[in-house]
């Protein structure tokens, strides 16, 4: 009996601590709901609650003790251990200081109630014990697609010893490297091919745009006449190049004059080129750069091999790719010891962690997973 009075008023207690705030988007006539609870009778809410329910990007600034919040494309900067935010150069008081729990931020409700429809009077009212709000548009990262290099009647580089494929160790390590994302991180992850046949490169790219990617990630091994070369580099899309770049560029843009037709195809790639590579990839570049120098610096600090660095080529591969992208050299398959390594398990995992940690931390950057 006991027992069961005391079960009933933790149902009770709980009912009193958690509760929620509605909000009601106007378009669409969906609806979301901010949790809240109660620390010392005031109702507060996680401030990772306005990256759930608006999309906003929370970024905490230990250093100078802010919170920064980006919401509707305007920035809040709420000073810690206060009740005070800045926003266009003026000071709000929400009346009660911000509490900090386990690593985590509360704010009070009165500034879902009164400030933010103050702040910005088109995006969010509140009426009735409701928030009336705009849509918000959903920056996250959702869609990934690796893009394994060659294939099918295209074997990419071949090994020193002549026994392995570039499209082979692509195709391999771009498997692994999904799994591993889909195992860790909410977002789907497509191969734009997951077996040994032939793709053109235009195709690559298209299958990311329709599948609305949010990243393409290009897997290749690379290949030189001097075995001695070796290392790992990163490129992204661009026309300014240097002759070392040229040289990759030439290496994987092959594919098409071997395997899609000649010098037509070529030119249908080129013609291609000065419009798709404008709209498309110009507006990602600096993503792309940022994507490219981090995955490089995991690469290197996890395999201890040779940087070659971050690079700017055009591939065709990249062109016409409505998203940031960015081509991956794992190394060089015509050195006897990097064949090796490419072909080996253990160093394969290494490869795809460390793409795996620079996506995972390109993610946090654009969406601010918690
Ligand atoms: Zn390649």
């Amino acid at each position: 009996m006991k027992r069961a009075i005391l079960f009933i008023s933790l149902i009770m207690l709980n009912s009193l601590l958690y509760s929620a705030i509605k909000v009601e988007f106007k378009s669409g006539l969906s609806s979301e709901f901010v949790q809240t609870e109660l620390i010392d009778n005031i109702e507060y809410f996680n401030i990772f609650e306005l990256n759930k329910v608006f999309k906003a990007i929370v970024n905490e600034d230990i250093l100078d003790q802010r919170l920064k919040v980006n919401i509707y494309g305007q920035q809040l900067i709420i000073l810690m251990d206060s009740s005070y935010l800045l926003f266009r150069g003026e000071q709000y008081n929400f009346t009660r200081s911000v509490v900090q729990e386990n690593g985590k931020y509360y704010l009070p409700t009165k500034f879902l109630s009164t400030i933010l429809p103050k702040l910005l009077p088109e995006k969010i009212s509140f009426d009735k014990g409701k928030l009336i709000a705009e849509k918000p548009i959903d920056n996250s990262i959702k869609t990934i697609v690796i893009d394994p290099g060659h294939g099918g009647k295209d074997p990419g580089a071949i090994g020193y010893t002549k026994k392995n494929f570039e499209k082979n160790v692509a195709l391999t390590v771009a498997k692994k490297l999904q799994k591993k994302i889909i195992d860790n991180l909410d977002v789907t992850v497509l191969l734009a091919r997951d077996k040994d046949e032939f793709v053109s490169l235009q195709q690559r790219t298209q299958f990311a745009n329709q599948n609305n990617a949010d990243l393409f990630i290009s897997i290749h091994c690379n290949a030189h006449r001097n075995s001695k070369v070796n290392g790992i580099e990163v490129f992204y899309l661009s026309t300014a190049k240097t002759d070392e770049a040229r040289a990759v560029e030439a290496l994987e843009n092959q594919v098409v004059y071997d395997y899609e037709g000649g010098e037509e195809a070529v030119k249908k790639y080129d013609d291609l080129a000065f419009i798709l590579a404008d709209m498309a990839q110009s507006e990602h570049l600096e993503e792309s750069y940022h994507l490219g120098t981090k995955l490089q610096a995991e690469m290197i600090s996890k395999t201890k091999s040779h940087s070659r660095g971050v690079k700017q080529a055009n591939f065709y591969v990249l062109r016409g790719a409505y998203m940031p992208a960015v081509l991956v050299e794992m190394g060089f398959i015509s050195n006897k010891e990097e064949e090796k390594k490419l072909t080996n398990s253990s160093y394969q995992n290494k490869i795809v962690d460390a793409i795996f940690e620079g996506v995972k931390d390109f993610k946090i950057r654009y969406d601010n997973m918690e």
